[in-house]
């Protein structure tokens, strides 16, 4: 287990963490998702023992490791562009975490050998151990990086955008392959990224960060359904954002009940697409015209201007769109499945 309590991190005057914490359970795999400059490197080199913390503990497994090396934590992490020894094979890469260790600590070398097969086999890369690093493809070598950090069976696995810099469909692949062999090896992990599609499809939760501060920790549904603030509503995928008033509790757009809450005022509703949705135009709904309809794969979007122009997007199956019809200048009526109001200042 790990536990983030209370930890500030200052570049000059500048806060790159304020006052975080956190806990990991052991066995987790969470995500730090946030926009680049949210402080996600600084929080994963803090746990790695690369950084020290200006105020603030670290504690792993219980025990207080603020104070400790990288090599006393038992961590093994991964960057971005986390470079393998050019001069040695895939083998070597692998081992070296293990030959470096001193004295009783290091393994015989028919035990850093075995190792180093399981763990060729572990990431599929089994046959290409005597390989060099330009020998390999940029996916093959981020999962030599990956065994090498796992050589040293690390409690705590840190990844910084460890797929960042491949392409599309193999960074696809290798997030799904993470995922087996965390459960598999009941690792306990944490990665960053700014990929909120990663963040959601990998980690077991997700702690949303924004300017050094963490805006909402959660399971992926949690975080994704039940945004805690604008940020993360904004920061997770499409979303309506409509100026609205709440008062004696509920907010009225065009028409439309756009939520509500215990204080009146001014504020922003926060509504997905697909909660938006479209029926046929019925007298005791609210109404909207159709201003553009757009195929987007499986899913059509379709842009609704409410009786008071206000605009909204919606996210339909391709059979509603057949249902209803479904094209610029209709009128339809509208029906919110979800939406909240944050009232005040809502940037
Ligand atoms: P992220 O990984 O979320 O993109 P970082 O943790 O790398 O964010 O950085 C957070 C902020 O701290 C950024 O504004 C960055 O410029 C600043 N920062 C990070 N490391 C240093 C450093 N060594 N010296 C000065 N500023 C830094
Ligand atoms: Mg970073």
């Amino acid at each position: 287990m790990i536990e983030v309590e209370d930890v500030s991190k200052h570049f000059g005057t500048f806060a790159a963490l304020d006052r975080v914490s956190l806990r990991v359970n052991k066995g987790k795999l969470v995500a730090l998702l946030g926009p680049s400059g949210s402080g996600k490197t600084t929080l994963l080199r803090i746990l790695a023992g690369l950084e020290q913390p200006d105020s603030g503990r670290i504690r792993l497994d219980g025990v207080d490791a603020t104070g400790l090396g990288t090599r006393d934590r038992r961590v093994g992490f991964v960057f971005q562009h986390y470079a393998l020894f050019r001069h040695m094979s895939v083998a070597e890469n692998i081992a070296f975490g293990l030959k470096v260790r001193k004295g009783p600590h290091r393994p015989s070398k028919a035990v850093i050998t075995e190792r180093v097969e399981t763990l060729l086999d572990l990431v599929q890369l089994g046959g290409l151990a005597g390989r060099y690093p330009s020998q390999l493809s940029g996916g093959q070598r981020q999962r030599v990086a990956l065994a090498r950090a796992l050589a040293v069976e690390p409690r705590l696995l840190l990844l910084d955008e460890p797929f960042g810099a491949l392409d599309a469909q193999v960074r696809k692949d290798l997030r799904r392959w993470l995922r087996h062999l965390h459960d598999e090896m009941g690792l306990t992990g944490v990665f960053v990224t700014h990929d909120q599609e990663e963040a959601l499809e990998v980690a077991d939760e997700v702690v949303v960060m924004n300017k050094g501060r963490i805006e909402q920790i959660g399971s992926p549904s949690e975080i994704y359904d039940s945004p805690a603030t604008p940020f993360v509503y904004r920061f997770l995928g499409n979303v309506n954002a409509v100026p609205c008033s709440v008062s004696g509790g509920s907010a009225v757009v065009g028409g439309l009940h756009v939520g509500g809450g215990t204080v009146d005022g001014g504020g922003v509703a926060f509504v997905r697409p697909h909660d938006v949705e479209l029926l046929e135009l019925s007298p005791d709904l609210p109404q909207a015209t159709i201003r553009q309809v757009t195929v987007l794969g499986p899913l059509v979007r379709a842009e609704l201007a409410l009786s008071d122009g206000t605009v909204l997007e919606a996210e339909v199956t391709r059979d509603q769109r057949d249902r209803l019809n479904l094209r610029r200048g209709l009128e339809v009526s509208v029906f919110l499945r979800k939406a909240r109001v944050f009232v005040g200042d809502v940037a």
